[in-house]
């Protein structure tokens, strides 16, 4: 394994405040302006989808120690699209996520975000700047704080948002963060400690987080996993309810949560999309019952 990078999740928070990701520069909307090799000026909400496709990966290839954990895979993704992926574990689910996310280069291939944007060119704060948000498995929420600090923290951690952490909230940022308290249906729970919040609530703010940074496209790799059948059904009506303002990409194990949420299904296998369709095309794919649904 030497020289190889380490398989370890990353635990730092995708809009974690750390002081070498704070730069106010970047803070008028552009990102990766300061940086040389990262040459393009990305501004949120200029994504080029006039061909459908949100996100386009082609030919993206992974090896760890020359075994592929992504092997030429090909996926296109409409904007606003709630896109499903299943698949074995070891299927390359989280990989894909990480390519996406700018945390693993991808040895070939290419990754765009819209028709224009190369997210290979791309470091992880560019990419979750330029409107691409990640939801870990394990929530990072700050218990200590209310929800409404946690939102509000995430809200200025945005950079577009021209806000310093010391400053107070205006009017336009309390109505987003209440806008975001509504739709993850914590209004109620917004002043007490996030401590206190169920599993599924502490998921439902971490989402909320993301939320408050408006992004185009939001990655949950198993957001339900741990949760009460409540709360996943209330988790799969959060989702439909996104789907259209965003993009999702659902990674998830529930093949109930799936069937619920589902348009397109992506079966991922080996690194490779083994099949994708709706839910009955692909359920009743001889290929997919072997390697997956079948066990
Ligand atoms: P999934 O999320 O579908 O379960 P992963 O993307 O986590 O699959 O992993 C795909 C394969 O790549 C697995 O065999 C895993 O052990 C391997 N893998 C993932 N990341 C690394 C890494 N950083 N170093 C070595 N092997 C890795
Ligand atoms: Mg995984």
């Amino acid at each position: 394994m030497n020289g190889t990078p380490q398989y370890a999740p990353v635990v730092a928070h995708p809009y974690a405040l750390t002081g070498t990701e704070y730069d106010p520069g970047r803070a008028a909307g552009s990102v990766a302006g300061g940086d040389a090799s990262y040459g393009r000026v990305v501004v949120p909400g200029e994504v080029d989808v006039s061909h459908g496709a949100i996100l386009y990966l082609e030919g993206v290839t992974v090896s760890f120690d020359g075994f592929r954990a992504l092997n030429d895979l090909n996926l296109s993704v409409d904007d606003g699209e709630l896109r499903c992926i299943i698949g074995p574990n070891g299927a390359g689910k989280t990989t894909m996520m990480d390519v996406i996310t700018g945390k693993t280069r991808p040895d070939a291939g290419t990754v765009y975000f819209g028709q224009t944007i190369d997210l290979t060119r791309l470091n992880e704060v560019a990419i979750a700047h330029a409107g691409i948000g990640r939801k870990f498995q394990k929530p990072t929420v700050f218990e200590n704080l209310t929800v409404f600090e946690n939102l509000e923290l995430a809200l200025k951690a945005d950079k577009r948002a021209r806000a310093s952490l010391l400053a107070k909230l205006d009017g336009e940022q309390r109505d987003r963060i209440d806008a975001v308290l509504a739709t993850i249906k914590l209004a109620d729970a917004a002043h007490g400690p996030a401590g206190r919040l169920s599993h599924g609530q502490k998921q439902w703010l971490e989402i909320g987080m993301l939320l408050a940074q408006e992004p185009r496209v939001l990655l949950l790799d198993e957001p339900v996993a741990g949760m009460t059948d409540q709360e996943t059904a209330e988790t799969a009506e959060l989702f439909l309810s996104l789907k259209g303002k965003h993009t999702l990409i659902v990674v998830e194990q529930d093949m109930d949560f799936i069937n619920t949420i589902a348009g397109t299904v992506t079966v991922l296998h080996e690194g490779h999309v083994l099949a994708e369709g709706d839910m009955a095309t692909v359920q009743n794919d001889p290929r997919v019952v072997e390697v997956y649904l079948g066990r």
